[in-house]
């Protein structure tokens, strides 16, 4: 059963992607209630309510369960615990274990090794000695990170070539918390796919995007990704295992690594709309974030296919002087999320260049 236009769909997360969802679900007919502590949030401004609360406060989550025909979210921390208990009185997609898969990057890999996805080798670290026998193991590389609440390469740290040992205080410089080492991925690019599982089982991934990070922040997403036909299919074909593994309803983002053969390793997955896929607003007739709406609401997905090549750049922090000349481009689509302030590392907004089809 679909939702019938003049529902209410609640979105746990007030940040730019509930924003997007808010947008493509008003415009498919639904209302939105956001749930947020911050007031005036990017989402909340083009939502049809917010509760200010924090995510796992009781009442606030009873209150979007009573308000909401189904409740979705767009950020990976949502307490599982909340969602579980939201879940007991109302529909909440992505489900429950997707969050807890996707939180913990050591629970992450063994999910993706256990369906058959390879990812980089990882170790579970908790201490200095642990941290100096895995970098042995590694040749003395690779990329430290905390297991849960990273993004946006916060909380990393990457070992070059550095002789073994040595290494007290490492962990308490990192606060302390579960680390895990994963080897220094030798890859020639980065992809992502985004995909979506509807309530009847039926799958649409559109291609994978080619994507450049800096300091751990995405800065563009290319289409078409200059890979092999056999290399996006495999990553397609990941995406599509992942969700059917989870039971998931909703869009993923998934991220992988490119080695020189042309293979993949699943980096991490991403349980709501994705940064990497924000091209598909302008090159696709569906984007990610109705495709969402569409999932959720029990709709028909929409077709994953493009009109046009494209890129994608992120709008980091003082990147917003641009905004005046980018608006004279002719074949640019952009995109601000009402956030008051910029600050350095600050996502602000995005543009995507199209490449004109005939
Ligand atoms: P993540 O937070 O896991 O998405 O990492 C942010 C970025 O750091 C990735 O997009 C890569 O560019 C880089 N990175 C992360 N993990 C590895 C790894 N194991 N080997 C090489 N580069 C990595």
């Amino acid at each position: 059963m679909s939702l019938v236009p003049g529902s209410t769909i609640g979105i746990i997360g007030g940040g730019q992607l509930g924003r997007m969802l808010a947008m493509a679900a008003a415009r498919l007919g639904y209302r939105t209630i956001v749930l947020e502590p911050q007031v005036d949030c990017p989402a909340a401004q083009v939502a049809n309510r917010q509760i200010v609360a924090a995510y796992d406060n009781p009442a606030a989550l009873a209150e979007l369960a009573a308000a909401s025909a189904v409740v979705t979210y767009e950020f990976e921390n949502v307490p599982v615990a909340a969602a579980e208990t939201l879940a007991t009185k109302v529909a909440v997609y992505p489900p429950a274990r997707a969050l807890e898969v996707a939180q913990d990057r050591v629970i992450e890999k063994h999910f993706l090794n256990g369906i058959g996805i390879p990812t980089a080798e990882f170790c579970p670290i908790d201490n200095d000695e642990q941290l100096t026998a895995a970098l042995k193991k590694f040749s003395g590389s690779g990329v430290l990170k905390t297991r849960r609440m990273g993004y946006d390469g916060k909380g990393q740290r990457v070992f070059r070539n550095m002789e073994t040992g040595g290494f007290a205080g490492t962990c308490e410089a990192m606060g302390n918390v579960p680390l895990i080492l994963e080897s220094l991925v030798a890859f020639e690019r980065e992809i992502s796919v985004i995909a979506a599982r509807g309530i009847d089982a039926s799958i649409a991934a559109y291609d994978p995007a080619e994507n450049v990070h800096r300091e751990g922040i995405l800065r563009s997403s290319t289409l078409p990704a200059a890979i092999r036909p056999d290399t996006a299919a495999a990553a397609k074909k990941a995406a599509a295992k992942i969700l059917s593994a989870l039971d998931y309803v909703g869009v993923v983002g998934v991220e992988f690594f490119v080695l020189a053969d042309g293979s993949l390793l699943a980096n991490e997955l991403a349980p709501r709309v994705h940064n990497s896929g924000h091209w598909t607003e302008a090159a696709c007739l569906v984007s990610q974030f109705e495709q969402h709406i569409r999932a959720v609401a029990g709709l028909p997905l929409g077709a994953p296919s493009r009109h046009c090549d494209c890129v994608m750049e992120n709008l980091i922090g003082d990147d917003m002087l641009q905004v005046p000349a980018l608006l004279a481009e002719p074949d640019l689509m952009l995109h601000l999320y009402g956030k008051a302030e910029s600050r350095p590392g600050r996502k602000m907004g995005h543009f995507t260049r199209i490449s004109r089809r005939a």
